[in-house]
């Protein structure tokens, strides 16, 4: 098809010419010094992201999954109980990876339409009066349902019944998209992807570590050897990492971060709501749903939206990709069919928002289902303009 590809599925993102160029190079020898000052430069850097002075980012050449087991296996053993949420297909496929290392996962049934509620947190950990759980695993994005965990609720939580679990939490789709803090929240680990908000390609996972799941990896967790952290952070003191990392993703790494330094993380969190709030015009324009039914709850990283009943959200998305080279997120796992996911994150502006959300409704419409033509369009572009106006 020609013309631009159209890549709004919730991650993988789109690339920004200046990531590609970047990593348009010859690769370079990892053990040599321009390597190590490549690396040394970075990790402070990509710390500033997570808003961290005391955790430290480890990069494993992996997916945000990769990244997942990293987290668990470095600090949990197999027999150890953690606390987790059926919140959404992440949620649970975090959860599952947990199941796989054999630690023992309570899984606690949620309302996939809001975020999960710190009361049931904190009963939670108050009910557990032997301090059976080791760790507490939440999502903060949600990217199969669009609907953004309260981390900072989940810390108080925590520190209200007075339990010393670790907090680990899932960013993959929320980092470089929505403020997140791992220091003020007292985060102990934190799992990311390149190819999200960080505007890379696919192929690095990524942990920041706090001290306290530094110490408990150096005194326990899993049997491991790829993700074992301990001889990354011991060898990339002098830059360097103990076997070959992905060294041209970590030139776009390099750029990606400057970029969101450029335009500032602030700026980057405002344009994300901003896309996000035009998108969420659309879809009421539309006579849809959105299924987070929690307004302070929603993504400004993905939207997803609820088809209309005996109607099949994969149609729609089949028509957007064949007709228009759009690509929109399917339904995963319990709500495959009944929503789509139009995902407005990372390298993305007002007119590429305006053409995705044109190109849903035609789908929409194509595909029998009753929209207005023109009427999202309209309701994005009238979101833009009613900011421009009030705005200085
Ligand atoms: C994309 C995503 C993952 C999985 O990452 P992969 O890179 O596909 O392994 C995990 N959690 C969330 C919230 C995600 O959005």
């Amino acid at each position: 098809m020609p013309g631009r590809p159209f890549l709004q599925i919730p991650g993988p993102t789109n690339v920004p010419d200046r990531v590609l160029r970047a990593m348009d190079r010859s690769v370079i020898d990892h053990r040599a010094p321009e390597f190590a000052s490549l690396v040394k430069g970075l990790l402070p850097d990509l710390a500033r992201v997570f808003k961290t002075e005391h955790g430290r980012p480890i990069v494993f050449p992996a997916s945000g999954t990769g990244a997942w087991e990293a987290a668990l296996v470095n600090t949990l053993a197999p027999g150890d109980r953690v606390l987790a949420f059926d919140n959404g297909h992440f949620a649970d496929g975090f959860a599952k990876v947990a199941a796989d290392h054999k630690i023992f996962v309570d899984l606690l049934p949620t309302d996939w339409h809001r975020p999960v509620p710190g009361k049931m947190v904190e009963e939670a950990l108050r009910d557990d009066t032997e301090m059976g759980y080791r760790a507490v695993l939440l999502v903060h994005n949600e990217t199969s349902t669009g609907v953004r965990n309260d981390v900072a609720a989940v810390r108080a939580a925590i520190d209200a019944a007075g339990h010393d679990a670790l907090l680990i939490v899932d960013t993959v789709s929320s980092l470089g998209c929505m403020d997140f803090r791992f220091d003020q929240w007292r985060v102990d680990v934190a799992v990311t992807g390149s190819q999200k908000g960080l505007m890379l390609p696919p192929g690095l996972g990524i942990v920041c570590v706090g001290p306290r799941a530094l110490a408990a990896s150096e005194r326990g967790g899993s049997p491991r050897s790829f993700f074992d952290w301990r001889a990354i952070v011991r060898d990339n003191e002098a830059g360097f990492f103990p076997y070959t990392p992905a060294t041209l993703l970590l030139f776009g790494l390099r750029e990606a971060l400057d970029m969101l330094a450029e335009e500032g993380l602030d700026e980057v969190f405002a344009r994300h709501r901003r896309l996000a709030d035009a998108v969420r015009a659309a879809v009421r324009a539309w006579d849809l749903d959105i299924w987070c039914k929690d307004a302070d709850a929603y993504s400004h990283s993905l939207t997803a939206v609820v088809m209309p009943p005996d109607t099949d959200s994969d149609v729609v998305i089949r028509r957007a990709r064949e007709r228009f080279g759009l690509a929109l997120g399917t339904g995963l796992s319990k709500v495959k069919g009944k929503l789509f996911r139009i995902g407005h994150l990372g390298w993305l502006n007002e007119l590429e928002v305006l053409a995705t959300v044109a190109g849903t409704e035609l789908a929409l419409a194509e595909s029998g289902v009753t929209v207005r033509l023109g009427s999202g369009a309209k309701a994005a572009e009238s979101a833009f303009l009613a900011r421009e106006t009030v705005s200085p």
